[in-house]
């Protein structure tokens, strides 16, 4: 049973705990995430939800790994891990996570991106095609670039640091000429403190052999595929409350540095 549910902006937010989360039917259109953007930043890198449970609510998505080891995508419903060498590695089912954000993946809008574009033009031209509406998405883009640049995270130890002091040693990595997959959502500005308001797109290799988190991207061409979620998920563990809004320039700046370049 959800513990309380919520009307956040234009998403509906349903708040579980771990225990309600077992025999869920797949939903249309509908986010499942554990934990907050919020919990992440200061340093919450337990895992609570393990990739098998995480699995039965999505097929798609992006989040990290227990100790904030690595960076995880997954794609057509195989979780992969890049971990601090660039790499991307299976995943075993048992590995849990502290932060991770996945859905059904069924698009409503499938096209042919055939014009180049870096990763600000892209953004923008998403943008368009989702037209006006604060709504939640997730995108898919399937392609050629010509350039990727990502970064990981290396596990970390206790006591954690919080998730800036992390990054500013974090390891980067430049692809060329690759083919892979983008694999992201937007989330609106109000959804800040539970996900990353904008963008936040991880990259995996046509290979599966390497990938990360996207700080800059240029793409020759592609398939762009778009999913409208108008609902959310939210299985808080038991030390996470919810976020308090803030929109403050402070807290844009912080996740900048962290989710951007
Ligand atoms: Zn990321």
């Amino acid at each position: 049973m959800p513990i309380d549910s919520a009307l956040v902006g234009a998403l509906h937010v349903k708040y579980l705990r771990e225990q309600d989360l077992g025999g869920d039917e797949h939903l249309h259109h509908t986010l499942f995430q554990t934990s907050t953007i919020d919990a992440l930043l200061e340093g919450s890198y337990e895992g609570d939800v393990s990739v098998a449970e995480l699995g039965a609510h999505g097929d798609f998505g992006l989040g990290t790994f227990d100790a904030l080891d690595g960076e995880m995508i997954c794609l057509d419903g195989t979780f992969y891990q890049v971990k601090a060498d660039g790499k991307a590695y299976p995943v075993d089912g048992k590995a849990r996570t502290p932060f991770a954000v996945v859905t059904v993946f069924e698009p409503n809008v499938s096209q042919a991106l055939s014009m180049p574009m870096d990763f600000e033009a892209l953004c923008g031209y998403v943008d368009g095609v989702i037209g006006d509406g604060a709504v939640c998405c997730a995108i898919r883009v399937d392609g050629h670039l010509e350039y990727v640049k990502t970064r990981s995270v290396p596990r970390q130890h206790k006591p954690y640091p919080p998730l800036v002091e992390v990054v500013e040693n974090q390891p980067t990595f430049e692809l060329r000429d690759v083919s892979g997959s983008l694999v992201g959502f937007r989330f609106p500005d109000y959804a800040q403190g539970l996900n990353v308001s904008g963008y936040h797109f991880h990259f995996i290799t046509a290979d599966r052999s390497a990938g990360g988190h996207v700080l800059g991207c240029t793409l020759t061409r592609g398939e762009l595929h778009i999913d409208r979620e108008g609902d959310l998920r939210l299985e808080l563990p038991p030390d996470v409350g919810l976020p308090a809004p803030d929109q403050s320039a402070e807290k844009g700046e912080t996740l900048d540095r962290i989710e951007r370049e």
